[in-house]
């Protein structure tokens, strides 16, 4: 079945978009021309800490001892996956980074001892003097973006999407607390989060790491979520026992990207990306948030890592940021002109501290000889430095001991403790929103026989959704959750104790007609790109018929729907009684059953609190969604969420589907080639090609991979190449001939070629 060569050949092209959504000329007669940013129009802020002369003068006395060397490390942040103690050792690194996944020595399930020991290593690196180096604590950055969730065992609360419908900012700072004392027992100092995206196209894959569509929500949200990391600015607490430093990401406007693209171009008017995209920020700065992290996406074409009128003009001097802008994973990489190994655009717009997880020893060097060549100006590498400095000192880092001793640091019975458990099993019960009770299905008596089925019943892996022990979130099994709970497992012991039974049955089927039924089903996890979608119409297979033939039964069927997003699923809501958005709700699964549930008494014991923080669609079609849109027609609007007195019945809806573009993401054949692209035989060249233009940069860098099924019925006479085309006189050409001399004959294998080789070989 193989030919002796087979090529693959599909489109790479990086598209500059310099389009506009709204007429040019309209739009620079209002906002000025696009592109060009207005630092008066933004608004003004002081930092909330008070002046502090003698740090100050601490920061500037300590620059003056640094070398050259020592300055350029500060602003390098390596991955813990590439570096080891012995290179912050040589080096002085300014920090360090695990990324979604990156456990210490690469092993899942470590233990928080070993967090913790591997912290210590590398502080003690960074503070050793030997050669005459200035003894300067390295920082540990992390995302625990729901929880600390790269920890077995942590508290994992529901992801933004489901936070933002609560409406509680108290319950937010909470939840920020908890988060920072959880990573502090690991000796972690510094947390990626909170993201303060303004999702405005729910087809983007990172909308369920945005508070809400609205930013004065996410203003409110951000500056409750900061405090709770950090403390409150000014007062003993900050920065001080049980927290750590914050993040807003990412700067600017990640959420309003064209077609919900990830890293993709943000097209607003300058006064949108303002008012849209800004306000999380201004509720950030406002609370003292001490790190900035730079976006991966562009405004009208501009890469934010290399925007300098918006990280230096905009963000530092018009808005008073005095922290740290952290780059994004290998970001400057992206600005034209750099690579992963060398950028100094990036720092001289405004980028005060590169996160370069693997390349950073070459990046190390050529930022060095631009510092000494002067391409990147004194002052500018001064003031970089001197803000990582600032943020260090102001985190009480200088005299402290090694992490194991300082803060929490190896309080690990904190890690997953009852009392935060608690708090996220709070927010759970009120994030949940009731989209339909027709007839009062809910609350549902306990005292009856329920059947509860979908593949995401007993299924923490699926409840927590991506950024869980993982980057991607998927291949997590309820063993990996110790002292969690599955939806399933809080229904069991609701029905149960109040002398009811429950039936497990993930595809619905049931010996003993039930009560009523429980359908627990939805997205998969996803992470950042790999969640992006064409369409918003939920379509996977299965979980209809399971409604249907429960609802043909004539029992009544009450659906929860997992996802990172609302989605089109007009089908699911008319084939079931009662509809419950229920989000990516984390560890504490019982939260669902506090409410679907009464006491055995038929009290109610908590009532539906929470209002959808995004607008959901009535049609197929509508993928753009907001309040402020012309013509705004939702099925529910932004708010929108019953309650057990509410007495509303939702009609039978329409479920056409025609106009959706039902495209599934980068699968190119199954047992054919997936329109539009198509297999094309040049006899030794077999030929993989499509009308699509494609753009797989950001799949390279994070990583990824092509893979195909194959089976060997003879072993390779010749050698075989695979290649990736990328327009006319590009390509990248792998030998997959010894990989494929490997494989058994005539058995079925995987194979995976990483993108990267096809860039490294020219694509
Ligand atoms: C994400 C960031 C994250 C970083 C480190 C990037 O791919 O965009 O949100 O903080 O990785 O894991
Ligand atoms: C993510 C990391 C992840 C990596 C995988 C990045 O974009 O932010 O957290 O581990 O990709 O290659």
């Amino acid at each position: 079945m193989m030919r002796p060569r087979l090529l693959f050949t599909a489109i790479l092209l990086v598209v500059s978009t310099i389009a506009l959504a709204q007429d040019p000329a309209r739009v620079r007669a209002i906002h000025g021309t696009p592109g060009t940013i207005h630092p008066e129009i933004w608004p003004v802020f002081r930092s909330p800490l008070p002046p502090d002369a003698k740090l100050e003068a601490a920061v500037d006395a300590l620059l003056g001892r640094m070398t050259l060397e020592e300055k350029v490390a500060q602003t390098i942040q390596p991955s813990i996956a590439s570096v080891k103690p012995e290179d912050v050792r040589q080096y002085h690194f300014g920090s360090i980074l695990n990324g979604g996944g990156g456990w210490p020595g690469d092993v899942r399930k470590v233990t928080p001892k070993d967090w913790l020991a591997l912290a210590d290593a590398f502080y003690t690196a960074s503070v050793d003097t030997s050669g005459g180096k200035q003894a300067i604590p390295v920082i540990w950055g992390a995302d625990a973006v729901h929880g600390h969730n790269n920890i077995v065992g942590a508290t994992l609360f529901p992801h933004n999407v489901g936070l933002g419908a609560m409406r509680n900012p108290d319950l937010v700072r909470r939840i920020g607390e908890v988060t920072a004392v959880e990573m502090a027992a690991t000796g972690i100092d510094w947390n990626f989060s909170p993201t303060v995206a303004v999702c405005r196209d729910d087809r983007w894959g990172r909308c369920y790491e945005s508070w809400s569509e609205d930013p004065f929500l996410v203003r409110a949200y951000a500056a409750a979520m900061v405090e709770g990391l950090q403390g409150a600015p000014s007062s003993a607490a900050f920065l001080g026992r049980g927290k750590v430093i914050a993040t807003s990401k990412h700067f600017i406007g990640d959420g309003g990207t064209f077609g919900g693209k990830d890293q993709g171009d943000n097209r607003a008017s300058e006064t949108q990306l303002r008012d849209i995209h800004g306000p999380g920020y201004f509720g950030a700065l406002g609370a003292g948030v001490q790190s900035v992290m730079a976006s991966y996406n562009s405004w009208h074409g501009v890469k934010m890592h290399g925007f300098r009128a918006l990280l230096t003009d905009v963000l530092k001097n018009r808005m008073g940021f005095d922290g740290i802008v952290v780059g994004d994973w290998n970001g400057h990489g992206q600005i034209p002109g750099c690579t992963n190994k060398s950028c100094p655009q990036a720092l001289n717009a405004g980028l005060d501290m590169y996160m370069v997880p693997e390349d950073w020893k070459a990046l190390y060097e050529n930022t060095l000889a631009q510092a000494r060549s002067g391409e990147i100006p004194a002052a500018r590498l001064d003031d970089a430095v001197r803000r990582i400095l600032r943020v260090k000192m102001r985190a009480g880092l200088f005299g402290a001991p090694a992490p194991s001793k300082r803060n929490v640091g190896g309080r690990f019975e904190l890690i997953g403790a009852p009392e935060h458990r608690a708090v996220a099993r709070q927010a759970v019960r009120e994030s949940l929103v009731l989209l339909k009770n027709n007839g009062h299905v809910l609350p549902l008596l306990p005292r009856q026989r329920i059947l509860v089925a979908g593949d995401g019943a007993n299924d923490i892996g699926k409840q927590t959704g991506g950024w869980t022990l993982s980057w991607q979130g998927t291949e997590n099994r309820n063993t990996d959750f110790p002292g969690a709970k599955s939806i399933w497992d809080g229904i069991r012991s609701t029905v149960e104790s109040a002398g009811g039974t429950a039936v497990l049955s993930p595809d619905g089927s049931y010996s003993q007609k039930p009560d009523a039924a429980i359908v627990v089903f939805g997205e998969n996890p996803y992470a950042e790109f790999e969640g992006d979608r064409k369409h918003l119409v939920y379509d996977r297979p299965g979980d209809l018929e399971i409604l249907r033939k429960l609802d043909v039964g004539g029992i009544p069927v009450v659906a929860v729907f997992l996802s990172g997003r609302p989605l089109w699923v007009n089908p699911y809501l008319n084939a079931s009684d009662a509809f419950v958005a229920a989000w990516l709700p984390g560890t504490e699964g019982d939260g669902v059953a506090d409410v679907l549930f009464t006491a055995a008494d038929g009290s109610i014991r908590h009532d539906f609190r929470g209002k959808t923080a995004f607008s959901w669609p009535r049609l197929a079609t509508q993928t753009v969604l907001n309040r402020e849109d012309p013509g705004y027609d939702p099925l529910f609007p932004l708010g929108f969420g019953l309650s057990y007195a509410d007495d509303v019945s939702l009609p039978e809806l329409p479920t056409d589907t025609s106009g959706v573009q039902m495209m599934t993401g980068n699968v190119w054949y199954t047992t054919a080639p997936v329109a539009p692209w198509r297999v094309v035989d040049r006899g030794n060249d077999l030929y993989l090609t499509g009308g699509e233009t494609l753009d797989l940069s950001r799949e390279s860098n994070g990583n990824l991979a092509i893979a195909a099924d194959v089976r060997m019925t003879k072993r390779p006479a010749a050698d075989i190449v695979m290649s990736l085309g990328c327009g006319p006189g590009c390509a990248g050409a792998v030998n997959v001939t010894p990989m494929l001399r490997e494989l058994p004959l005539n058995e079925w294998r995987t194979i995976r070629i990483r993108l990267r080789c096809f860039a490294d070989a020219g694509a």
